[in-house]
């Protein structure tokens, strides 16, 4: 971490914030963030502010007990006017619609910001997916496909996984309506397993990018990668991917956990030996010689913070006890707004999710296009192409960044509003 940064964070004036934000809020205030930049038609923006539509179903199911139960289920469609709506579906019992909406915009921000042909959404059920049996969950998934069926297809709207749902639930959504449609329809979903057409890949995608860009950062910044200090709250998919990557190039990844808590070694953690959620779940302290609180990692004093295990994990109430050089976030929204402001106070760089962990829905587009053209592509062709979109897409927000003198996060907002917004001028409205 540079002297010039360390001092620059302990003038930070005392200041309130406003109380956290939901999802939508903050989907909101960061697109009117953006849009102060950009000389945009007004109107646009207030089209921006709606989902173009949020399909809410019944989802009754028979439970193992032969009771009949029923949840509710949601697709927020947010915009698709650079192509068809992506984004994930989440079992999870706080799912609400206006979450679904809040998170659909972000997607619209993710895919534009990577320059993919695809629109923002998010679909979930209002569901504890660890009180489901596996049958349980397959009846659920077949049944909510079933219900947004019309909605949803290859060219209209693409779910992937999220919280509380995984390769098998793509497949079975994949099946439910491709049995419904009379033929094969694997560009329906992303991150199936390969053997039903996912993409070799995939898996480690969202952990990759997050590597790929926490080098371009530190590069940025004039940071070595070999001594770079790297804490990665969450060993799971993103987690020990990013980790792992890092700490083959060099960086000496002195913290990583998993819910239990986390392992720490400032001489550096053998990311190979500990294994990752997928692995073994739920492990890493068990390997460990020293152990700390989650909430410990958050605070080290390291060159990298990469929270890669939930969101809102860095809040107003101890963001002023991160001491990392710069934190990229691996989850979906780790930063809550508040946090966010007193990070950007006490100038700690944010690399923000929509690019660092966008590598997953990068080669969900990937999987897409080898299920709409019906050809596999070669683990070292899903690396070559996601590395170069990583690149293209961080030299396109850096120029934003360094020109405008804005937050990472804002420019990132800047570069995917600016190709939304264009696609919505061109295009005009209809009628
Ligand atoms: P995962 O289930 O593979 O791993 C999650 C890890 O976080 C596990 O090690 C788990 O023990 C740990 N964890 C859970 N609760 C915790 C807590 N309270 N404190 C500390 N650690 C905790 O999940 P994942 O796929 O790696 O996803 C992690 C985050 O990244 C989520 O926010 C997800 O939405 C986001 N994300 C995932 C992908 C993807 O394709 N996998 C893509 C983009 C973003």
């Amino acid at each position: 971490m540079s002297d010039q940064l360390r001092s620059s964070r302990n003038e930070r004036p005392e200041q309130t914030h406003a109380t956290e934000e939901s999802a939508l809020e903050t989907a909101r205030r960061q697109l009117h963030r953006a849009a102060a930049q950009l000389d945009l038609d007004t109107d646009i923006v207030t089209r921006l502010e709606q989902p173009a539509c949020v399909h809410e179903v019944s989802v009754p199911i028979e439970r193992e007990s032969g009771q009949i139960e029923v949840f509710t289920g949601y697709r927020a469609q947010h915009d698709s006017v650079r192509g068809p709506y992506k984004g994930g579906l989440r079992y999870h019992p706080e799912v609400t619609r206006d979450e679904c909406v809040g998170l659909a915009i972000w997607m619209t921000w993710k895919c534009a910001v990577m320059d993919i042909p695809f629109g923002g959404a998010k679909g979930g059920i209002t569901v504890n997916p660890k009180q489901l049996s596996a049958r349980e969950k397959e009846r659920l998934t077949r049944r909510f496909t079933q219900e947004v069926r019309p909605v949803i297809g290859p060219t209209k709207d693409i779910p992937a996984p999220d919280m509380g749902t995984d390769p098998q639930t793509m497949a079975w959504l994949m099946d439910a309506y491709s049995m419904q449609h009379g033929e094969t329809v694997p560009g329906v979903a992303t991150g199936k397993p390969p053997s039903v057409g996912g993409s070799v890949g995939r898996e480690e995608a969202p952990g990759r990018s997050v590597a790929l860009i926490t080098r371009s950062a530190c590069e940025h910044y004039g940071w070595d990668l070999s001594g770079l200090t790297v804490a990665v709250q969450g060993y799971g998919s993103v987690g020990a991917n990013a980790a792992r990557l890092l700490d083959s190039w060099g960086a000496t990844i002195v913290a990583i956990s998993d819910v239990n808590g986390a392992m720490y070694d400032p001489d550096g953690i053998d990311t190979e030996s500990v294994p990752s959620h997928d692995e073994e779940p739920e492990a890493v302290t068990t390997y460990a010689e020293t152990t700390i609180p989650n909430e410990e990692l958050l605070t080290l004093d390291v060159d990298v913070l990469i929270p890669s295990a939930l969101g809102n994990v860095i809040t107003q109430e101890n963001a002023d006890d991160v001491s990392a050089g710069c934190v990229v976030e691996g989850a979906n929204g780790p930063t809550t707004s508040g946090g966010d402001a007193v990070l950007e106070e006490r100038q700690i760089p944010v690399i923000p999710d929509i690019l660092a962990n966008a590598g997953g829905v990068t080669v969900s587009y990937f999987e897409w296009l080898q299920d709409i053209n019906r050809r596999s592509w070669s683990l070292d062709r899903v690396h070559d192409e996601l590395d170069a979109e990583m690149l293209a897409a961080w030299q396109r927000v850096r120029d934003e960044f360094e020109n405008r003198d804005v937050t990472w996060r804002d420019a990132a907002n800047i570069v995917a509003l600016s190709r939304v917004a264009n696609a919505h001028e061109t295009r005009g409205l209809w009628p």
